[in-house]
């Protein structure tokens, strides 16, 4: 737009000095042909006259639509008439008054008015023509102007697009890396070349900021996986001095209770600073695990047989109908371990916020993912929390009858994360819940 503008006014402003530096030159080359006609009427040798409009013939040569009025100052009828017949205003008679050269512009012809005196005779002028060429001239110039416009607006719009691009090429680069940076490979670095310039300035603040970043991942991640290791000695110790306890042969069945109430709390302990453990560790590098390809169907099955384990009376039903029928779309590359961990939390969590009521999962797939629904019919979760149930710690509103840590969900979006998948949840207060979870079965990058 700026530079349509720009050219836009430079063209008028040619377009407008053309016309008035034609329009001046015709005016004078006007101006000498009435001056000759004008003498050439003042003159009362008859031979003499014949020699101006010879001069004028030979060397000047005829206007188009050339026409002069010469009128002797004493007629005023004529000139009356005369201001009825032509176009020019009041200011143009008083110039000639007032012995100037007076010009008018209308209609594409010309006017020039003088007043020429001689040996106290004196004759008022006024010669007209149309400057055909001039006007021919200008239509080009505006034409030429015009095309010039089109044909610079096309340029300068498809330059301007390479342009931007080329110079917008670096900084799409940095974002596509950056984008590519998350908790899994915080170690990664933008390339910084050797240049000075604000692009350069960019990469390496953003370095610096991946620097502070890895460096506070490092700590929380070895606090949490250090604190969780140091808890560990003394509840194996606990678990162990409450197992020995129950061992022994005549205790009293208020020490038994007791120890007994020991040993299951120092196990639910046990089991929390495990999860805890693993959420820092998928949280920060899960590829320091094995990673290896497998069967999402198999991987199903392992897990409903964990569930079998843990809780008996589970009505968990796996729906093979829609299974792909392309088995490639079932083969995953990931971690064994992390996964099963990650579809046992979700299918668990469905049996206990259903009160066991019937689970279904199903296998499906489409252009890049495995999909995996996870449905139930249980409490659901309310609106204005769906979007908290990833955050470690966080129980919903209406979990207070059901036991838990709000450890799970969070470590399960991270190993779905791990594997560039993704979790979408459909819940309704009351009617029940369903846990999509997409895994890519195509993904070359691992
Ligand atoms: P918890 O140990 O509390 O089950 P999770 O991290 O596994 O922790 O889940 C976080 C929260 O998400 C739960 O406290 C619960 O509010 C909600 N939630 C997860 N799964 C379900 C489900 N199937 N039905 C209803 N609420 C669920």
């Amino acid at each position: 737009m700026l530079t349509a503008g720009i050219i836009l006014s430079l063209s008028i402003f040619v377009y407008f000095f053309a016309t008035e530096s034609t329009s001046k030159s015709f005016f004078h080359r006007l101006e000498v042909r009435a001056n000759i006609v004008g003498h050439a009427a003042l003159e009362k040798n008859k031979s003499q006259t014949s020699v101006y409009y010879d001069i004028k013939e030979k060397h000047l040569g005829d206007l188009p639509n050339e026409q002069h009025q010469i009128i002797r100052n004493e007629d005023v009828t004529r000139i009356r008439n005369l201001r009825k017949e032509f176009p020019m205003p009041e200011t143009f008679y008083d110039q000639i008054r007032n012995n100037e050269t007076a010009y008018f512009f209308k209609n594409d012809t010309s006017y020039v008015g003088r007043k020429i005196s001689q040996k106290g005779e004196s004759f008022l002028i006024i010669s007209s023509a149309v400057d055909l060429y001039g006007l021919e001239e200008m239509t080009n110039l505006k034409n030429l102007l015009f095309v010039g416009f089109l044909i610079a607006m096309v340029f300068v719009f498809t330059v301007g697009k390479l342009f931007s691009k080329q110079i917008f090429l670096p900084i799409r680069q940095i974002i596509r890396n950056v984008k590519g940076i998350n908790a899994h490979n915080l170690n990664q670095r933008l390339v910084v070349d050797g240049s000075k310039d604000e692009i350069a300035d960019l990469s390496t603040t953003f370095n610096a900021m991946l620097d502070r970043l890895e460096i506070t991942f490092e700590i929380q991640n070895n606090f949490v996986s250090n604190a969780s290791h140091e808890f560990k000695t003394p509840l194996t110790i606990i678990s162990g001095e409450a197992q020995l306890g129950l061992s022994v042969n005549n205790i009293t069945g208020v020490a038994r209770d007791s120890f007994q109430t020991v040993l299951r709390e120092s196990e639910k302990l046990e089991h929390l600073i495990n999860s805890m453990l693993s959420l820092a560790q998928t949280g920060f590098d899960g590829k320091k695990e094995q990673w290896g390809q497998l069967r999402i169907d198999e991987l199903i099955l392992s897990v409903k047989a964990t569930v079998d384990q843990r809780i008996p009376a589970n009505q968990v039903a796996i729906n093979f109908d829609n299974l792909p029928e392309d088995e490639h779309k079932l083969i995953v590359n990931g971690n064994e371990t992390l996964l099963k961990a990650a579809f046992s939390n979700i299918v668990l969590n469905s049996c206990k916020y259903s009160d066991n009521k019937p689970v279904e999962v199903t296998i499906t797939a489409d252009q890049t993912y495995v999909i995996i629904e996870i449905s139930d019919n249980g409490i659901g979760i309310p609106d204005r929390e769906i979007a908290q149930i990833f955050v470690p710690f966080f129980r919903a509103s209406n979990t207070t009858k059901y036991k838990g840590y709000g450890i799970g969900l969070p470590l399960t979006n991270n190993i779905i994360r791990m594997h560039q998948g993704n979790i979408v949840v459909n819940t309704r207060v009351g009617s029940g819940s369903k846990f999509i979870v997409y895994l890519p079965y195509e993904n070359k990058s691992f």
